[in-house]
């Protein structure tokens, strides 16, 4: 088979990315053209994202316009892959016949094949069981060179009752630790120096494998990898935020103080109708624990508004707890009922405009919480690494430990010296909005023989 221009558009989750990065070091093994851009493309991989309603639409927007351009005859052939064919395998092929092939999420082995159908513009189909899908072997990074994310496994056992993961993505499935410390080592070699953890439940990784939760072990296998200088954990489950886990990224100087920790709700018979494990008693402490143990932690949080049942008390409530525990980061979706899940079916569902006022009301509200959090590191010095030198603002942007990338702020700081991208350099925090912080780097540190990686 020849080579063929292959262009990849990944939706979703960084876990869906991981899988868009399998495929596409499948498709360099097998000798075909990766290239950036849709218009260079002979056949596109559009790897979906099907978990909840505005998901959906966005993958179909991107499969319609791809079949505009297939009508155009700016390109030959697409392939539809991930949570989208394999939560709707029989709508995909009766509703979007221009696609030519359909992986489900358990399939990204077969993506050469998929491909090759498609231009040759044979249907092609194929669903292995996700639960049996390999989800090690070779990446190529979507991401800049000095990060990646590291998919601990997939599937989940929680079984909140909005949650249509489950169903799309089966039980949870932990990757073996020698797999995954051999994978971070190569992604380190490779120049990755921020690790950032990701699956359905960190921190339930390897109950399934050993009977045990092993992320702390997990931790100390990556924390030897040379070259490694942040790891980050995102997707906490509240009731599984140990007090070994604390003391060791408290210890650890490559374990962020940073915790992605979604909570969904803080009422708890609303907490009880999603079937998330404990209530609110539990999860202040769980905030209290971490707050001890972490003092300067960064804590990113979730919350879903207008879950059925949910009264104008419950949300008011919510407001407050929100308000007490002030969060450094804070997403907030309005609740969106997917079929198949048992909360679609609850009675006392919420009307859209009134889920829709609430997260944005949310959202709001935080946003001033954010900004407060951001003013209180006025004065501190941070360590930023850096991503890119920013002409519209004429110095340099980074994060800094506060930052995941593509849901967080941004550390815009000046420089007197040529930095390098990839480099972690100390930076005096002078000032900040809701998100964001701005600064300059730290001359003193430098005098003071900070080591700083010049270009
Ligand atoms: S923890 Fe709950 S919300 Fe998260 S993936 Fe599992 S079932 Fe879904």
């Amino acid at each position: 088979m020849r080579a063929i221009r292959v262009a990849m558009i990944s939706l979703g989750c960084p876990k869906n990315q991981v899988e868009a990065e399998r495929m596409l070091e499948r498709l360099d093994v097998a000798g075909h053209e990766i290239v950036p851009k849709l218009e260079q493309a002979e056949v596109v991989v559009i790897n979906t994202c099907g978990f909840i309603t505005s998901a959906k639409e966005e993958a179909i927007s991107h499969i319609l316009t791809a079949a505009r351009l297939k009508a155009q005859g700016a390109i030959r052939g697409i392939v539809v892959a991930g949570c989208l064919s394999e939560r709707y395998r029989e709508e995909v092929r009766q509703l979007l016949p221009e696609v030519d092939a359909v992986l489900g999420g358990g399939s990204c082995e077969a993506v050469c094949e998929a491909v090759e159908a498609a231009l040759s513009g044979c249907p092609y189909e194929r669903y292995d069981d996700i639960e049996q899908a390999d989800m090690g072997g070779g990446r190529i990074l979507s991401t800049p060179f000095y990060t990646a994310y590291l998919k601990l496994g997939d599937g989940c056992d929680n079984h909140c009752t909005y949650c249509a993961i489950p169903l799309i993505r089966g039980r949870l499935r932990s990757r073996p630790i020698e797999e995954l410390v051999g994978e971070a080592s190569a992604l380190a070699e490779g120049g990755v120096r921020e690790l950032i953890l990701v699956a359905q439940d960190t921190t339930r990784y390897g109950e399934d494998l050993y009977g045990e939760s092993r992320l702390v072990d997990l931790l100390r296998a990556l924390e030897d990898i040379p070259g490694l200088r942040w790891i980050r954990l995102l997707y906490a489950y509240p009731d599984r935020i140990s007090d070994e886990l604390l003391q060791h990224m408290a210890g650890s100087d490559k374990v962020l103080h940073y915790i992605d920790l979604p909570l969904q709700h803080a009422e708890d018979d609303i907490l009880r109708a999603m079937n998330r494990k404990g209530d609110r008693a539990q999860i202040e402490d769980t905030l209290l624990r971490i707050r001890r143990a972490l003092p300067d932690v960064c804590l990113r949080t979730t919350f879903i508004c207008g879950f059925p049942g949910e009264t104008e008390a419950h949300f008011e409530a919510l407001c407050r707890f929100v308000r007490r525990h002030r969060f450094d980061r804070m997403g907030c979706f309005a609740y969106s009922a997917e079929e198949g899940t048992p909360a679609a079916s609850f009675d006392r569902q919420v009307p859209e405009d009134i889920k829709q006022r609430r997260a944005d009301s949310l959202m709001l509200q935080q946003s001033l919480i954010s900004a407060e959090r951001g003013a209180a590191l006025v004065g501190r010095q941070l360590c930023v690494l850096v991503e890119e030198f920013d002409a519209d603002y004429g110095g340099y942007a980074g994060r800094s430990y506060r930052d995941a990338p593509e849901i967080d702020g941004r550390v815009y700081f000046t420089s007197p010296i040529e930095l390098e991208v990839g480099a972690f350099v100390p930076v005096d925090i002078q000032s900040s909005d809701d998100y964001d912080l701005f600064g300059a780097l730290s001359e003193a540190s430098i005098d003071a023989g900070v080591n700083v990686e010049r270009s």
